[in-house]
């Protein structure tokens, strides 16, 4: 088997040989530890079977053990300077395909239709670039593509405002837009050494496992996802509060708000980082007639 491009000999013998400098702008922060490698794609649970999405190669470190343990890697790489570096690095494996294209405006759905036919199971797995981290999640949810899952390394920070429960200081409308649709669970935390160069902040890696049915069945999606951000629009605001400023006309329809969250079956005065995903759910289907 080849040497890893992660090991931090090889990845310093590549930047050499390419004169690479990194794109602070572009998130670039590479894994120079194969340890941490074989541990996100244990958490991905891959098979020879699987089709996976990566989100930036970057030099290659996370896609060549992708590709030694799934059946096929499609990566997005943003960075046209990266691309004669992965065609040399990336040439022992045959079942690599790299798109240059941003991920943001990518047809993923259709690119899995054209790459992936056949597969079952797909899964998306990445070290992704810090500065676009919510959005590449929210589009790859949002667009319900037919994957079995995301597992991805991003800031911890994030990490924890996704996983977090109810009542916690990390709880909001990132915590319920992704646990509407997954099952969110930091599987590792990872200091700032394996990285070169090191980013500012701790990272951790996320697995988000696809639940076969969203986590609450709401009459319409947008709305509930709309009130869960006005409930945390001011955190130290009431749920009441905060619902009057964010509905439209709420100021003068303030009795007809107060009445349909006690419909919902809750107390007014809370809030909104005190209320479960089922009560955001019931709090949104009384709303909706009145102001969807
Ligand atoms: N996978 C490599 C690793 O683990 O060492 C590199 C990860 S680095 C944190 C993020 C990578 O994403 C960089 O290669 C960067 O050029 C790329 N990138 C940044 N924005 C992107 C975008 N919008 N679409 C696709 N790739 C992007």
């Amino acid at each position: 088997m080849q040497k890893d491009i992660a090991t931090p000999m090889r990845t310093r013998e590549i930047m050499r040989k390419y004169g690479f400098s990194f794109k602070k702008s572009l998130g670039q922060n590479f894994l120079i530890d194969p340890n941490i490698l074989r541990n996100i794609t244990k958490y991905a649970g891959l098979t020879k079977e699987t089709g996976v999405i990566e989100i930036g190669p970057g030099i290659g470190a996370l896609t060549e053990h992708l590709a030694r343990r799934a059946k096929k890697v499609v990566a997005y790489e943003i960075d046209q300077r990266l691309l004669p570096i992965l065609d040399d690095t990336l040439s022992p494996y045959d079942n690599i395909r790299i798109l240059h294209e941003d991920v943001l405006k990518a047809d993923l759905r259709q690119m899995i239709e054209e790459e992936f036919a056949g597969i079952q199971d797909m899964m998306v797995v990445a070290n992704l670039p810090y500065y676009v981290t919510t959005p590449i999640i929210l589009k790859l949810l949002e667009e319900k593509l037919p994957v079995r899952g995301i597992v991805v390394m991003l800031q911890k920070e994030v990490g924890d405002r996704i996983a977090a429960k109810p009542g916690t200081k990390d709880y909001g409308s990132l915590s319920i837009a992704i646990q509407y649709y997954t099952t969110a669970e930091t599987v590792m935390i990872v200091p700032k050494s394996v990285f070169i160069p090191q980013p500012n902040v701790d990272s951790a890696v996320i697995r988000m496992l696809l639940r076969e049915q969203p986590a609450a069945d709401v009459e319409n999606e947008g709305f509930f996802f709309d009130i869960a951000k006005m409930s945390f629009a001011q955190r130290r605001k009431t749920l009441m509060n905060n619902l009057t400023s964010g509905l439209k006309n709420g100021k003068a329809r303030k009795d007809e708000i107060a009445n349909a969250i006690q419909k919902a079956g809750i107390d007014p005065s809370r809030r909104g980082e005190t209320l479960s995903m089922e009560e955001f759910a019931a709090l949104s289907d009384v709303l909706f007639p009145l102001f969807g």
